[in-house]
Formats: C-alpha cells, structure tokens, sequence
C-alpha cells in the first residue's frame, strides 16, 4: 500500500466501517447464510473497497474488507476478495455512478429466483415501494428484474447483464437463479434502499403466488 495515494488507507477503512455495518445488519436478517453474499463500495475512481472471501457476514469488520482496482487486481496480493467480484466491477465500469453494490442470499431472493426463472424477468407493477428504487417515481410504472442463469463462470452472467444493459433497458438490479439478488446505488444509503425494497417486493410477490392471486 505504499504507492496508494494520500488518505487512501482512511479512505478503505472508512469504506470498510461501511460494509461491515451493512453485512451485520443484513447477516442480522438472514440474508447472507453460510458466509454468503458480497458487499463493496466504491474507494475511487480506480478502486472498490470489497469484501475478503469466505467470511462471516455475520461478524464483519473493516479487518475483513480490501481493495481491488477495477481490473481485480487486489492491492495488497495476500487476500483473495469474494469470488464474485467480477461482477461488482462490471457495475463500477459499466455504470461509472454506482458508489456501492450489494449481494444477498435472502430466502426470497432464492425462492423468485428459481419460480420466475423460467420467464426470465419479474415485472413488478402496483407496489408503492416501487418508488424506492431510483429512477421510478410512481405505483403505475412496470420496474422489470432480470432473472439471469447461474453459472460459475463469472464471465457467462456478466455477458447477461451486458446485453441487458446493451438493450438499453434499464437496470438498477438482477437475480441469479437459485442463487440470489445484485443490487447497486449511488451511494450505500442508496443500495441499500434498493435492497430492502426489492426484499420486500420479492416477499409480496411470493405471498401473492402462494394466496393464489393474480392481480
Ligand atoms: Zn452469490
């Protein structure tokens, strides 16, 4: 970290008091399990502070937190970052506003993902709490959420969200089959906002599958 411009090892630290209050709150609500789930936010311009592989989401602390530029070079080459960090530098590249990204396992999150896998989108229509995502200012708007394959190949999902994103359609988050939700904002006040919306929207929509209802 010697050649790491000035204020940057405060600058990871704070990004790293950040995160790790994110994931014990998130770990608190059962969406990370199993040491799952990956969080990052953004150092900057050529950095992302990113959560170390494997950890307890559970017990995090800044300790458990490094920086990656955003090629995925670790700054410091004795840690290994989450192994989905490919696809939060594919967000930081793509979408040069994002300033955090935050991934989950929610019990929701799985269960949509592998019911609405087959049509490949949920289209969200009539929840008030659409207007939590940014961009969408009223219930009467369609807020479509991809459904993309899973695959272990980072490569093969990042080619997903190219292509959505080369449609031109927008995007302020995905769900992997079986697997679970990628979501982004601004900032982590905003990420965060989309996360629990989105938490909440997938739960309505499960419960509504469940009643047997189709509004
Ligand atoms: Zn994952």
């Amino acid at each position: 970290m010697t050649s790491s411009p000035p204020g940057f090892t405060d600058r990871l630290h704070a990004c790293g008091v950040e995160i790790a209050r994110a994931g014990v709150e998130f770990a608190a609500r059962g969406w990370t399990p199993a040491t799952s789930s990956n969080f990052s936010t953004r150092i900057d311009d050529a950095h992302i502070a990113v959560t170390i592989s494997g950890r307890d989401k559970g017990a995090l602390t800044p300790a458990d937190v490094m920086a990656v530029d955003l090629d995925g070079h670790a700054l410091d080459p004795a840690l290994k970052s989450s192994a989905e960090t490919e696809l939060h530098l594919q967000l930081y590249r793509r979408l040069p506003e994002t300033g955090a990204v935050l991934h989950t396992h929610s019990h929701n999150q799985t269960v949509a993902s592998r019911l609405f896998a087959p049509v490949g989108v949920i289209a969200l229509r009539g929840w008030e709490l659409q207007k939590a995502i940014t961009g969408y200012t009223t219930h009467d708007s369609e807020l479509d959420l991809p459904v993309f394959p899973n695959s272990q190949a980072m490569a093969d999902i990042e080619a997903r969200v190219d292509a959505w994103l080369d449609a031109g359609k927008p995007l302020h988050a995905y769900l992997i089959d079986g697997h679970g939700l990628y979501t982004w904002g601004r900032n982590m006040i905003e990420a965060k906002r989309h996360l629990e919306a989105l938490e909440f929207l997938l739960a309505c929509e499960l419960d509504l599958k469940r009643l047997g209802a189709n509004p």
